[in-house]
């Protein structure tokens, strides 16, 4: 997509400093850290939101760079954005987020994704 940051990026045109690379995603730093850590994890084909993901093709290679598996992840995202249209989300938006260990607050030790939605929210979260 011609006007697209994230698009720029993938093609080359923009500078971003690749920390990782398959055949569907690529991972950069945030330029603007909200943490010590802060990576993209973006599919290479142009997708505006999670509203836009039917099924789990695109998604898995961005899951497989953010955690090595994306043949786990790929179904989970599909169907988060599936019940968040569902919910009418996809008409006020939503966030997925998945806690992961200890800094995150993660309580319950099996892999979870939440979709949050139906209030406005602040951002960066806590
Ligand atoms: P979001 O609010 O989820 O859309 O976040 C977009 C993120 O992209 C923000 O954290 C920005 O700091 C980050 N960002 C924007 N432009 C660039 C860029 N050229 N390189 C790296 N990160 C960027
Ligand atoms: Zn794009």
């Amino acid at each position: 997509m011609d006007d697209c940051i994230f698009c720029k990026i993938v093609a080359g045109k923009i500078p971003a400093k690749k920390l990782g690379e398959n055949e569907g995603a690529i991972a950069f730093p945030d330029i603007k850290p909200e943490m010590p850590v802060h990576i993209l994890v973006i599919p290479k084909r142009h997708l505006a939101s999670l509203d836009e993901v039917g099924d789990g093709t695109v998604m898995a290679p961005v899951f497989a760079l953010a955690a090595q598996d994306g043949t786990v992840m790929a179904p989970v995202f599909a169907l988060a954005a599936q019940v968040a249209r569902e919910q009418g989300l996809d008409k006020t938006g939503w966030r997925a987020v998945i806690n992961t260990g200890r800094d995150a607050n993660q309580v319950v030790f099996h892999l979870h994704l939440h979709v949050f939605g139906g209030r406005r929210m602040s951002w960066p979260p806590g």
